[in-house]
């Protein structure tokens, strides 16, 4: 029986190191797609809530690894935010992203917008301050172009200083939006602390909105708290006409999702422009 259990536990433990091992494995290809350029952004467009206008597209981050094609950020971003990799990832693609702003305006593309994904990790010591100072002198682009989308689990850990930095993000002309709004563990207080523009409602309560009760309540609730305290408020993941048009009814200003576009490349999103102009 003694022996039994042994042979269960370094089953275990056996396990648990290949685990772990995997996970360095991850960190080390991403370290080297890093300094390979194997990222990409796709581009996904942000809509009027009836559809007809572009207002701006979100930044997403691809990888293009040689060995097994396309991968998900859900498979490398919660790796790459459990070690120091995400900083450096997340400064590539505000960079990219801002090159890419200044690329359309030279070119006379319109986008009104571009958001960026701001991993918790970044949010420390305001370093994100001075890098989007950088970038923003470097690629002389309209901050007001520029949107950060933050997390509420980022918000609240930080203290006085975050609320600092953000109003000073604010007073570059960047603005700031709260991705996945109502999935964290927040007090609504920090809403009225963070000099904020945009609530974007998570994709669980689109998905529920015509078949649940509860998540129908809580997307009121965002819109008119949104109403109230004078953001724009995004829902995302909107797939049917059936939702946008619930959407639309409860006062919701902007949409993202399949029903009008997948996030796409950066070749794709100019002929979307040029065929809907
Ligand atoms: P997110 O920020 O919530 O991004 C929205 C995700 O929902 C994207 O997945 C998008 O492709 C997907 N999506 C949009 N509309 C629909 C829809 O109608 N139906 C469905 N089923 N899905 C939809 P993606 O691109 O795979 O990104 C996953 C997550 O990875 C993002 O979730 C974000 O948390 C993270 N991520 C992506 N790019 C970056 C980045 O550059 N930096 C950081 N820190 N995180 C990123
Ligand atoms: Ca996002
Ligand atoms: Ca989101
Ligand atoms: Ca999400």
């Amino acid at each position: 029986k003694a022996k039994e259990q042994r042979g269960s536990l370094s089953f275990f433990s056996d396990d648990l190191t290949a685990a772990v091992h995997r996970r360095l494995q991850l960190e080390q290809r991403l370290r080297r797609a890093l300094e390979q350029q194997e990222f990409c952004l796709y581009y996904q467009p942000q809509w009027s809530i009836d559809g007809q206008q572009l207002t701006g597209v979100e930044a997403l981050i691809r990888w293009q690894d040689p060995e097994c094609g396309l991968v998900s950020p859900a498979e490398f971003i919660p790796v790459a935010e459990q070690s120091a990799l995400i900083r450096a990832i997340g400064s590539w693609v505000l960079s990219r992203a801002c090159e890419q702003i200044a690329d359309w305006h030279r070119r006379g593309v319109r986008i009104p917008r571009v958001a960026v994904n701001v991993s918790p990790q970044q949010l420390d010591h305001q370093h994100l301050l001075h890098e989007v100072e950088s970038v923003l002198q470097q690629t002389c682009i309209d901050p007001a172009q520029l949107e950060l989308e933050l997390t509420e689990s980022g918000l609240m850990s930080p203290g006085l200083e975050a609320v600092e930095m953000l109003a000073s993000l604010r007073a570059l002309g960047v603005s700031l939006a709260i991705d996945d709004f109502g999935t964290g563990y927040s007090s609504l207080a920090y809403l009225k602390r963070f000099p904020l523009n945009l609530l974007k409602i998570d994709k669980s309560f689109t998905d529920d909105l015509l078949t649940g009760e509860s998540a129908q309540a809580i997307v009121e609730m965002i819109i008119m708290l949104g109403h109230k305290l004078g953001l724009s408020v995004l829902a995302e993941g909107v797939e049917s006409e059936a939702q946008r048009v619930e959407l639309e009814r409860l006062g919701c200003h902007q949409f993202q999702g399949y029903l009008k576009s997948r996030p796409l490349s950066v070749e794709e999103l100019e002929a979307l422009l040029l065929s809907s102009s």
